[in-house]
């Protein structure tokens, strides 16, 4: 049981990733954010001159007047949570793992790295046992652990329970919130009344990071899981929680009771630890015909937990159903938050912090 705090650091801390990290440790029990960092442009800057704040409960004071640093190593704790944008976080988590620094990361750059975790602590606790690989293939004296892509984290957190049966093929459409794409995002006038067809590299990310997710670990790898996903994913004017509308192919042959329950009695190490930030529930199967919707149940368990209804039989494949989860928290910063929890109570982190 951890029963101290360690301080942590966040990187790209004045984007919409990094103020939801910053929000969710203002009162964590274990972690205390003590640094910040982002670019050249808010360096040397107080956060609140630095970052525009667009979370709708209030920035602290403490934070409010933190010192941004560079995106540099030197002063940052062990911990880093990364926020950063994909086109500067490959080098520059690297630079913070070379320098000893466990990096903590939402970012794409090193998802797919055969010794990266792409942790989902419900689905695959396991793939922690990658770290030993990746100390043993790269010079680092720190680690990176990486977080799947939002849409990627709802599809592999419904199919994870379904693996039981046999699972084949997965054909997904996503309906994507606009917070999924940043700040300031999608122009107004591009999405009010409109639907995006297209959001770049995201259905390759959805249809290769779910069979890293569910695949099993051996001999000091990930073997994919078998599953063909295919994926259409599109922006819609909603503010928070992506939808994601499935049918889903088994080997076996589950009624519609064996699905509901396998959703239901779903459970992994974050609820058997009773990790700070896991939902009570990290699967919730509504009966309602018509939900979930992002209005009314996007905010269950936190945002962490991820809500599943419509199931009903398919003419395609075996069933067709429904999923929803919180892409800013479930899918990034209460993800990464979830990882390091995860990782601090096996002692991957050091208890003293730095
Ligand atoms: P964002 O709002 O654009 O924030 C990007 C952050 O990166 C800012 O803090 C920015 O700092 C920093 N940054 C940019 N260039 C930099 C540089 N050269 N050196 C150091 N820092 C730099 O992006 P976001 O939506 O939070 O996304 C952050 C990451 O999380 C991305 O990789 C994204 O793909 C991933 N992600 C996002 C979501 C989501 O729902 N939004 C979900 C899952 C994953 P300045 O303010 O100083 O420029």
């Amino acid at each position: 049981m951890a029963d101290s705090t360690i301080d942590v650091g966040v990187l790209g801390a004045t984007g919409a990733v990094g103020q939801e990290l910053i929000s969710q440790l203002s009162a964590h029990p274990w972690f205390n954010l003590a640094w910040i960092g982002a670019s050249e442009r808010s360096a040397g800057r107080c956060y609140d001159e630095a970052a525009t704040w667009r979370l709708p409960v209030p920035c602290s004071d403490s934070v409010a007047k933190m010192r941004v640093d560079s995106a540099v190593p030197d002063r940052a704790p062990e911990l880093v949570f990364s926020g950063l944008d994909s086109t500067v976080a490959g080098e520059i988590e690297v630079r913070f793992a070379k320098a000893g620094h466990l990096v903590v990361s939402n970012a794409s750059n090193h998802r797919m790295a055969d010794d990266v975790p792409l942790l989902i602590p419900e689905v695959n606790s396991d793939h922690l046992g990658l770290l030993e690989s990746q100390a043993s293939v790269r010079a680092w004296a720190g680690r990176i652990v990486t977080n799947p892509n939002c849409s990627t984290i709802m599809l592999a957190m419904a199919l994870a329970p379904l693996r039981r049966f046999g699972l084949q093929a997965v054909n997904v459409t996503t309906l994507q919130a606009v917070s999924g794409a940043g700040y300031p995002g999608v122009a107004s006038l591009n999405i009010l009344g409109n639907v995006i067809p297209y959001i770049g590299g995201e259905e390759e990310k959805m249809e290769t990071e779910t069979k890293k997710v569910l695949g099993t670990l051996r001999d000091g790898r990930v073997d994919e899981h078998p599953v063909v996903v295919s994926a259409h994913t599109t922006r819609v004017p909603v503010i928070n929680g992506h939808t994601e509308m499935l049918s889903v192919g088994f080997k076996a042959h589950p009624s519609e009771d064996d699905i509901i329950h396998s959703f239901r009695e779903f459970v992994g190490r974050p609820q058997y630890e009773q990790l700070p930030s896991a939902p009570l529930q990290p699967l919730e199967y509504l009966t309602a015909v018509d939900r979930p919707q992002p209005l009314l149940d996007v905010d269950r368990g936190k945002g962490m937990t991820v809500t599943v209804g419509r199931l009903r039989q398919c003419r395609l494949l075996d069933y067709k159903l429904v999923v929803l989860g919180h892409n800013t928290v479930r899918g990034a910063a209460g993800a990464a938050i979830l990882n390091a929890e995860l990782m601090y109570k096996d002692g991957l982190v050091a208890r003293s912090g730095r």
